[in-house]
């Protein structure tokens, strides 16, 4: 059970080098997440970012500083304990999807909820629950490398969600898409934040952090160069790190309710009730 808080996630003073004499990939950082927010954060290639989603995910430790995701240091993690933090807690999604080309669809949904040890039979419903929402349900049995790239996208996006975990993170998720694919990603991991699911997506697009994302926090040499919001009214007079006005909010999807690419809803079991259909 998540203990009572708002952060969701909390980087404190965070400093991370990958060796002794270099520039450090990142330099300070200290930002929160809250609960059901969706915060991009933006940089240029070679600014941090992935350093830093890493970090969130548990894949590796800061040099020094804290990581907190849901009341639990992360920092300090032992290798098992990291695992056990990440099968449970997080849902990672990746520019080239990351999928395993020799198991079916279903189970590479499958394979995390095995690995945390979810009984076969709820694990099968769950997933079949989100190959079915996500539309991807008929592709089931189908290889990975038969679908498009949007159709392998929803798969990891399946694959990120089957365990229910707090906090979703994306790593350039529609980079290796066309446009119209990665329209629909986008708007399905905007669909998911109204849904209630926690995202941080890095990229270096302000587009994408502009109209799928609630805040988008920036990153320059690995250090926060300044953050805004993406959805709120007067989002357009707050300022930008480089003191232009910051991107304009998204259009839509901010009322709170959220359906599929289908316009199914997507439920988000254990964290309440499914969001409503938008049209
Ligand atoms: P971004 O995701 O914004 O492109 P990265 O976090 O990948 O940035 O990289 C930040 C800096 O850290 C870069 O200078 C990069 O070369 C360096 N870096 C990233 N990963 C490693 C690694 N495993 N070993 C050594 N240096 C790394």
């Amino acid at each position: 059970m998540l203990p009572v808080m708002d952060e969701l996630v909390l980087v404190s003073e965070v400093s991370k080098r990958y060796d002794d004499d270099g520039q450090p990939a990142l330099d300070g950082v200290s930002m929160e997440v809250a609960l059901g927010e969706a915060v991009a954060v933006m940089g240029p290639s070679g600014s941090g970012k992935s350093t830093l989603l890493n970090l969130l995910a548990g894949l590796d430790r800061p040099t020094s500083g804290t990581v907190t995701v849901a009341g639990q240091r992360i920092d300090q993690l032992s290798e098992t304990g990291s695992a056990r933090f990440r099968r449970r807690q997080v849902g990672m999604i990746f520019q080239f999807f990351n999928l395993l080309d020799d198991l079916t669809v279903l189970d590479n949904v499958l394979l995390p909820a095995q690995l945390a040890g979810t009984p076969r039979r709820q694990a099968r419903a769950r997933a079949g629950e989100l190959l079915d929402t996500l539309r991807i349900g008929q592709h089931r049995d189908a290889y990975p490398p038969r679908l498009s790239g949007g159709e392998r996208q929803r798969v990891a996006i399946a694959r990120a969600l089957v365990n229910e975990p707090v906090l979703l993170l994306a790593d350039e998720p529609t980079g290796a898409l066309d446009t119209g694919a990665g329209e629909e990603t986008g708007e399905l991991l905007r669909d998911l934040n109204a849904a209630g699911q926690t995202l941080v997506l890095v990229t270096h697009n302000p587009e994408l952090a502009a109209r799928y994302t609630t805040r988008t926090v920036a990153i320059v040499d690995g250090r926060i160069a300044g953050g805004w919001a993406t959805t709120a009214p007067d989002s357009r007079t707050a300022a930008a790190p480089d003191g232009r006005a910051a991107p304009d909010g998204r259009a839509a999807g901010t009322d709170g309710r959220a359906a599929g690419p289908d316009g199914r809803a997507i439920s988000q079991p254990g964290r309440g009730a499914p969001a409503q259909v938008r049209p």
